[in-house]
């Protein structure tokens, strides 16, 4: 029996995490959720968006499995997504973005794995207003968390038999912050030598990633880029419903989609919920259940490939719970 903790977040998170509950519990494998609330419906309750109750939990547990929490636009409390990762040092976001068959999009052989950076750069927060015109952000870029993600990125490489790893930086522009994240991975890069190496500006990226995504293998890239990015790989595979997602710190993981609440979908019961239950593949696999996360995966991909049982967003007209039951029930025949 595993302990994980569970945070369902708000909008579509409970009706996705429901959703995936019982993909995974079909696997077999025995696991008990400690669920804890986050997010705005919190400040009520604990007077904070993020309870310490949530962090201990992590703590305890070591695995957690999160659904999105909404972030208010321009004012309001800070992200509980970035003060989560910033708390417990969750230093390094994978993100694999992977063609399916079955998935309609304008490429068949996309094999992408997002390092995104999770805890500096502009998402430090460092923000002040100088007048009523003006305001300054500050984007922190530290040589320590640089070599960390670059280490991550090709370790993560050289486990997973991968053949490539592009840092992602605008260098050319922010010479010192971007120029220092560079100086980093080429450092780390020079110790491996199986790995090949390359460094691209983060627009042209964007370009090239939407041109040629086959040539690109890992990347790997500071906070904001990463997350950019990210979204853009989802969009190249399907889109953000079957994006998943890992926070890693050094003994700590936290499971979530690369998407976020979507709240004008919220409580209609149509949000896709494959990208958490691939975050669970995932999750499955760092616990040691590798068969079950194989047979997690490979459910996913049947249902979607057959395409009688799909959401919205990949051409279908079935519900979250529905999708989720189609993928319990090819895990079961497996
Ligand atoms: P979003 O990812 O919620 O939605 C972007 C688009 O993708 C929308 O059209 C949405 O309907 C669609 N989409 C997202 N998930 C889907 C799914 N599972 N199935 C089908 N369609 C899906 O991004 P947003 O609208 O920019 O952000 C909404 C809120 O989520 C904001 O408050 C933001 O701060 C927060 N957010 C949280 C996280 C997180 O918890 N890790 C990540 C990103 C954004």
């Amino acid at each position: 029996m595993y302990n994980i903790t569970l945070i369902p977040g708000d909008g579509i998170g409970p009706e996705i995490t429901e959703a995936a509950k019982v993909a995974i519990e079909a696997t077999g494998v025995k696991i008990n959720w400690e669920t804890v609330k986050a997010g705005a419906d919190c400040i009520e309750t604990d007077g904070t968006p993020l309870p310490e109750k949530v962090l201990e939990s992590i703590r305890k547990n070591r695995v957690a499995l999160k659904g999105p929490i909404t972030t208010p636009i321009g004012t309001g409390f800070r992200s509980v997504n970035v003060t989560l990762r910033k708390e417990l040092n969750l230093f390094a976001a994978l993100r694999p973005a992977k063609t399916m068959l079955g998935i309609k999009s304008r490429y068949d052989n996309v094999d992408l794995v997002i390092v995104r950076e999770n805890t500096e750069d502009l998402y430090a927060g460092i923000e002040r207003k100088i007048d009523e015109d003006t305001a300054e952000s500050i984007k922190i870029i530290t040589r320590g968390a640089s070599e960390k993600i670059a280490k991550f990125a090709f370790d993560y490489a050289v486990k997973e038999n991968r053949k490539k790893v592009t840092a992602v930086t605008k260098a050319n522009i922010c010479k010192l912050s971007d120029g220092l994240f560079l100086e980093a991975t080429r450092k780390i890069a020079a110790d491996y030598s199986q790995i090949k190496y390359e460094e691209l500006l983060v627009d042209n990226m964007c370009m090239q990633l939407v041109q040629q995504p086959e040539l690109y293998d890992v990347l790997v890239l500071p906070n904001l880029y990463g997350d950019i990015v990210s979204d853009l790989s989802a969009g190249l595979v399907g889109g953000l419903g079957v994006a998943p997602g890992v926070n890693f710190g050094d003994d700590i993981a936290v499971f979530e989609p690369v998407h976020g609440s979507s709240p004008s979908l919220k409580g209609l019961n149509k949000a896709n919920p494959t990208a958490l239950i691939l975050s669970a593949s995932l999750m499955l696999k760092h616990i040691g259940e590798a068969e079950a996360a194989d047979k997690l995966y490979n459910a996913v991909t049947n249902v979607i490939q057959k395409g009688e049982i799909l959401t919205f967003d990949l051409g279908g007209s079935a519900s979250t719970m529905d999708f989720a039951k189609a993928v319990a029930d090819e895990v079961r025949k497996s």
